[in-house]
């Protein structure tokens, strides 16, 4: 029976190498399968590690649609065991029940890699549904560390290194418009304590760079 698996953690928890390790057994072993993504670190239609991997991938769009994609491929005469989806929190909620479809009435195995929640914390659409629809989810193992030390499960975005809690839910890239300056947008994982407070590396560094008036009382105090 085909199955339905949702892998997922925060940011940088090695999701996209173990999408593509995934493929590397599964075709290793004669299977044929297909590969889609969207808006991955590489640019579009590609799976990329951060270990330096890479594999061609179709990009999904919001009009993209599973069911017929792999119908007219099916019909076609090509075969499709399984397929592996990367950057899942993209997709539309639709596009994850047309995934549970290919698993229930085509007999094609899907597995789905995204992150679980947005830079506020909330489920992404897509994501909700994955933990609604799927037949297994595994929580993959956070291997990044906030500055603290502590483990980093929350996703943060800064825009020219401040930390925001407004904002789309989806923003990769330059967001400029025709004569404006581009923000710099980026993301960091932090422990939740410090996605809570706001207090970023950065920050935190800074504040480290400048003693606080607590610690230069305690430092230059008389002591005796
Ligand atoms: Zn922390």
């Amino acid at each position: 029976m085909a199955e339905f698996a949702y892998f997922t953690g925060p940011m940088d928890c090695g999701k996209s190498t173990l999408a593509l390790q995934l493929d590397y057994t599964h075709s290793a072993g004669g299977r044929k399968g297909r590969l889609f993504t969207s808006h991955d670190r590489a640019g579009t239609a590609t799976i990329s590690s951060r270990l330096g991997l890479a594999r061609p991938a179709v990009e999904v769009d919001a009009e993209f649609d599973f069911w017929a994609f792999a119908v007219d491929h099916l019909t076609g005469g090509e075969r499709i065991d399984f397929v592996v989806c990367d950057e899942t929190q993209f997709y539309t909620a639709e596009q994850i029940d047309q995934l549970a479809r290919l698993v229930d009435e085509l007999e094609i195995d899907v597995f789905a890699f995204g992150i679980l929640t947005d830079f506020q914390t909330r489920l992404f659409p897509a994501s909700q549904r994955l933990v609604e629809l799927s037949d297994r989810i595994e929580l993959l193992q956070v291997r990044s560390l906030c500055w603290c030390g502590a483990r980093a499960t929350h996703n943060a975005r800064t825009i020219d290194g401040q930390m925001v809690v407004e904002g789309e839910q989806v923003m990769v890239g330059d967001t400029a418009g025709p004569g404006e300056e581009a923000a710099v947008i980026a993301y960091e994982v932090l422990c939740r304590r410090h996605h809570r407070r706001r207090i970023t590396r950065a920050l935190a560094q800074a504040f480290r760079a400048e003693p606080l008036p607590v610690e230069r009382r305690v430092d230059g105090g008389d002591g005796d």
